[in-house]
């Protein structure tokens, strides 16, 4: 007599339950429509058997008791397996999950939609409100996106009576496998819009333009992306919306040039100036400040203004404002000047200066490196 308990996999007081989800899981794996090869169908004969035994109240007390109700069926090599099954009992076993799903909705999430943002750098630095005109799909206003004309309903589709899949008989070793398929009527929907809204075609959405009030935040820069929840594309059949993406354009400034959250610019400073030292004033983003300019400044040394950069995006502090010095070599000197310098050229005994060569070669970062330290 065959272990019908160790076919399942589940032991001898196994609940009906625990049987049934046995079997279901073999049945799966074992499935001709999966598996036609020959030693899986014998195998799935084999748990079918193990199945209609075990889950049959009356036959698994008989089966405990020392009586196989499949005995002699089975004796004759499998010839006479099927008499009398319980066909429909298996295919709900197998397929009850299946057509459990039912039609499918109309409603679908609209996509995401992206607009270009243009702004100028205290724009991003600082963060603004903008009013901005979109154009995306949004809920038809006539059929309030069920997509059917005013007082008409979608009737149900003839062709799956509203179950949205239709089922098919095909014949295999067993008798009978159903199998489902979306219905072609109806696309799955179950029902039909007979009747669509001429105001958006039976789509449930129309084009329209509307006005959002949007907060960008201080720090945005060039690239950036900010996401609006639920500002997209309206779905088809009354959909939840995509969402709006804004992507940040910042206008190149005349002075400015940002790297992260700093800003770098150039001052030009006369020599005598840069000999001397000197203040001067110059516009930042927060207004007009004054900047100390030491005695003996060089061509190319860089002057910090703290925080006086563009906003940390999502938290507090602001990069700093580089001050890159230029050195103007005067030219075209009138005589009186050009004896002043000869005077101061002698003075400091650099009439015929040697070829020096500077120490090292000082690049970009390093030079910023050399104003934090000093
Ligand atoms: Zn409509
Ligand atoms: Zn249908």
């Amino acid at each position: 007599m065959r272990d019908y308990y160790a076919t399942l996999g589940v032991s001898r007081n196994a609940t009906p339950d625990e049987v049934k989800k046995a079997y279901r899981r073999l049945a799966r794996e074992l499935h001709p429509d999966v598996n036609p090869d020959e030693e899986s169908q014998e195998k799935f004969k084999e748990v079918t058997q193990a199945y209609e035994v075990l889950s049959d109240p009356k036959k698994r007390e008989m089966y405990d008791l020392g009586a196989d109700p499949f005995g002699s069926a089975m004796g004759g090599g499998g010839g006479g397996f099927g008499a009398g099954f319980p066909f429909s009992d298996i295919m709900d076993t197998l397929f009850g999950t299946a057509s459990a799903r039912g039609p499918r909705s109309r409603a679908r999430r609209g996509r995401n939609a992206t607009l270009r943002v243009e702004l100028d750098l205290s724009e991003t630095a600082f963060g603004t409100t903008r009013e901005l005109t979109i154009d995306t799909a949004t809920v038809c206003g006539a059929c309030t996106g069920s997509g059917s004309a005013a007082g008409s309903h979608p009737d149900t589709c003839e062709m799956c009576h509203g179950r949205g899949e239709i089922q098919q008989v095909q014949r295999s070793f067993l008798g009978q496998v159903m199998t489902s398929r979306p219905c072609p009527q109806c696309g799955g929907y179950g029902s039909v819009i007979r009747n669509p809204c001429p105001e958006c075609a039976g789509d449930g959405r129309v084009r329209s333009q509307r006005t959002i009030k949007v907060k960008i935040p201080a720090g945005v820069e060039h690239g950036t992306h900010i996401q609006l929840a639920g500002e997209g594309e309206v779905g088809p059949g009354g959909g939840p919306a995509g969402d709006l993406f804004l992507e940040i354009v910042e206008t190149p400034h005349a002075i400015f040039e940002r790297e992260g959250d700093d800003l770098h610019c150039t001052v030009q400073i006369p020599m005598s100036a840069a000999a001397l030292g000197t203040s001067i004033t110059i516009e930042t983003l927060d207004g007009a400040e004054e900047v100390d300019i030491r005695p003996g400044t060089q061509a190319g040394q860089v002057i910090p203004l703290y925080g006086r950069g563009a906003h940390h995006l999502n938290a507090s502090g602001r990069g700093d404002l580089m001050i890159h010095v230029n050195v103007e070599t005067p030219t075209r000197l009138d005589p009186a000047q050009e004896e002043l310098l000869r005077e101061l050229a002698r003075l400091r005994g650099e009439e015929r200066p040697p070829g020096k060569f500077a120490p090292g070669q000082q690049g970009f970062f390093s030079r910023l490196k050399d104003a934090f330290h000093s």
